[in-house]
């Protein structure tokens, strides 16, 4: 396994993030941080707690604004779009279902921002419950789910509109070790089984190396 910033052979970058500076108040966080993932790479970005891990996340997706450098997706700058407008997935390690809708509902919530018409709403959802291994659990209520459960519904609804690039910050952590080992195998399948293109945050070093094609280390400061 690689260990580099960049992908190696030669598929263009579909995410490009250069030069890369932040500080809060006197503490540099990230200083010329770059990372390029090519087109269905799955890319770990490995780094003990406090390296600006999900600070080079929230840069990506918007969320947070850099001091300097870009990111560019499909070659194209991102900087002035918003968070909703840059077709960027993320799932976060609290990740919370809406708890008063169904796992349908949970999983077309960004369906009908993109005004997807319900039957193509509804297929596509029972596309991604296929996927995540939980199929005809439309109508279930997300507080009826299991925690291994309710995990693969908050993936499920970040890969329905298809982004093109999909964030996974520490989405293992916290959990028990027999439901982590598995999660860590189902999500390593399900990524490749559709060609999802992915940046997985961690600090587990097994973890990254049984999902990731590559390892991108972040320094502790
Ligand atoms: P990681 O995800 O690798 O654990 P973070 O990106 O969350 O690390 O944080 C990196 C450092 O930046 C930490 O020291 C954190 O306290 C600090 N930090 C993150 N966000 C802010 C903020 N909005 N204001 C001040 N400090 C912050
Ligand atoms: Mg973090």
């Amino acid at each position: 396994m690689a260990d580099s910033a960049v992908p190696s052979g030669h598929a263009p970058a579909i995410l490009s993030a250069r030069g890369i500076c932040i500080a809060f108040g006197p503490r540099t966080v990230l200083d010329d941080v770059s990372l390029d993932v090519a087109e269905g790479e799955i890319v770990a970005l490995l780094g003990p707690s406090g390296s600006g891990k999900s600070t080079l996340l929230r840069i990506i997706t918007g969320l947070l604004r850099a001091d300097r450098g870009t990111v560019e997706l499909d070659g194209r700058s991102i900087d002035d779009l918003p968070t909703h407008r840059r077709n960027i997935g993320l799932v976060f390690q609290d990740e919370q279902l809406f708890p008063h809708r169904t796992v349908a509902q949970n999983i077309e919530f960004g369906l009908r921002m993109q005004r997807r018409p319900r039957t193509d709403r509804t297929r596509r959802v029972a596309e991604l419950l296929a996927v995540v291994g939980l199929p005809g659990f439309e109508d279930r209520r997300v507080t009826d789910l299991s925690g291994g459960e309710a995990k693969r519904i908050a993936l499920a609804r970040t890969l329905a509109p298809a982004p093109r690039i999909v964030l996974l910050d520490e989405p293992l952590t916290g959990l028990d070790r027999e439901l982590h080992d598995q999660l860590t195998v189902e999500l390593a399948r399900l990524l490749r089984e559709t060609h999802t293109t992915a940046v997985l945050v961690t600090h587990d070093r097994d973890e990254a190396a049984a999902i990731a094609d590559r390892v991108v280390r972040m320094e502790g400061r």
